[in-house]
């Protein structure tokens, strides 16, 4: 109680009305978390299942008992750049061995990003950023096989759970690192990457990004659908986040399998391009794909955003002082820029509680049902998370959010990874591997 006191009177102090409400919300929530749940408000309760649904039943048990799969974390950024061992309980990071094994979270999709800043668009150099970056999670494994196992497939996770095991697997975030050469697709899959977002920010030349100028009229091209079906073919999955609005309708027009969105959240409940529409959530899941819900407030919650515009005017002195002092290759300026954010967000900017993220969950399963969900983090690539889910060892509060509000047993499974791995499984079948 007195956490949450304490974090009402600083979000009051930041004046805005968004935030006071924000705060109060927080107090709201700490306060009610040992009442009686309403279930009637949540969809998970009107499919409510009294064979498997135990009331109270714990959150970490039933974690336990399931099989928890994180499709975007950045984490990797930081062993390479600054030698981060993920087997050691970190301070710098959302994400290590230990904190994955305190939160019963099975498997990572580590994201393998190319910041086009620094590592260009395409070409070589983004290429061996890709490949350094691949490198460095193929040898956890290498190097601590009693507890990584790089995993390629549902069938790997599955068999690392039995084995008290943690999986690691590759995703791909922005397309640039092919190169714009088809035959790099099959190179990225050799090295494991099981899944690619065609754009981050920028656009490629084949892809559209909602997250530039260019994106807003430009979805795939020729060679960008060659690109899908080639993902297709060899069994790598398609993420639809960051994509445009037009890139989007062209990659669940083109692609044969189920369509991904690694970290996306409802656009409905929060208005920001990086989101999904209605009408998208459910041409997703007609492809029968997921939407897996991103951890970033600004993503999360209305307004969230643009508080935190205000606080960038305000720090943009100490973030560019943070940049020039660090030392090192432009990553490694970016990191040190990033910490200071991190720093002042946490204390100027008003923490979002975790029901708002499940209200994005709840959204998306009202749409299309619960086979549709799953959770993509981003942890490591954000500078705030929600209150109570500031690291991977938290998800257990994400899991007693859900069953609070009256999600069953099995239901809760699906969202942790079960729906995940079910579309790993579809995406790999025909495909021989
Ligand atoms: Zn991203």
């Amino acid at each position: 109680m007195k956490r949450a006191a304490e974090v009402c009177v600083t979000a009051s102090a930041a004046s805005a009305a968004l935030a006071l409400a924000l705060s109060l919300e927080g107090c709201r929530m700490s306060e009610n978390v040992h009442q009686t749940p309403t279930p009637a408000a949540s969809p998970g309760a009107a499919r409510d299942d009294a064979a498997d649904h135990a009331p109270g039943a714990d959150a970490l048990s039933v974690q336990r008992a399931a099989i928890s799969i994180d499709m975007h974390a950045d984490t990797v950024q930081f062993v390479v750049d600054e030698g981060a061992d993920l087997n050691e309980r970190l301070t710098t990071t959302h994400l290590d061995a230990v904190r994955m094994k305190e939160g019963s979270l099975d498997a990572q999709f580590f994201s393998i990003w190319v910041e086009p800043e620094h590592y260009g668009l395409k070409g070589e150099g983004a290429v061996a950023r890709a490949d350094e970056q691949v490198a460095a999670i193929r040898s956890l494994a290498q190097r601590r096989p009693e507890t990584w196992t790089l995993a390629t497939s549902a069938a790997d996770i599955r068999r690392a759970k039995e084995e008290g095991k943690l999986s690691a697997l590759l995703g791909l975030e922005g397309g640039y690192a092919i190169d714009e050469k088809l035959e790099n697709v099959e190179r990225f899959y050799r090295l494991g990457v099981r899944y690619m977002t065609p754009t981050w920010t920028a656009s490629t030349s084949w892809a559209g990004s909602s997250g530039d100028a260019a994106g807003q009229t430009r979805g795939l091209n020729e060679f960008g659908r060659e690109v899908i079906r080639e993902m297709n073919r060899l069994g790598m999955m398609v993420d639809v986040s960051h994509v445009s609005d037009e890139t989007f309708r062209d990659i669940v027009q083109t692609s044969t399998k189920p369509v991904i969105a690694t970290h996306s959240n409802a656009r409905a409940l929060a208005p920001v391009p990086r989101n999904l529409t209605d009408e998208q959530i459910r041409a997703l899941a007609q492809t029968g794909g997921v939407v897996c819900v991103v951890f970033y407030p600004a993503f999360v919650e209305p307004g969230w955003r643009e508080l935190k515009e205000r606080v960038d005017a305000e720090i943009a002195q100490l973030v560019r002082e943070a940049g020039r002092r660090a030392e090192g290759r432009g990553s490694a300026k970016r990191i040190a820029r990033d910490r200071v954010r991190e720093r002042e967000y946490s204390k100027r900017l008003p923490k979002v509680p975790i029901a708002r993220l499940v209200d994005h969950i709840d959204h998306i399963v009202r749409l299309v049902g619960v086979e549709h969900v799953g959770l993509g983090s981003d942890f490591d690539g954000i500078q705030a998370t929600p209150r109570d889910l500031s690291s991977v060892a938290d998800l257990p509060n994400l899991t007693a959010e859900l069953l609070r509000r009256g999600y069953s047993q099995s239901d809760v499974a699906k969202i942790l990874g079960g729906n995940i791995l079910r579309v790993m499984e579809e995406v790999e079948r025909g495909t021989g591997s």
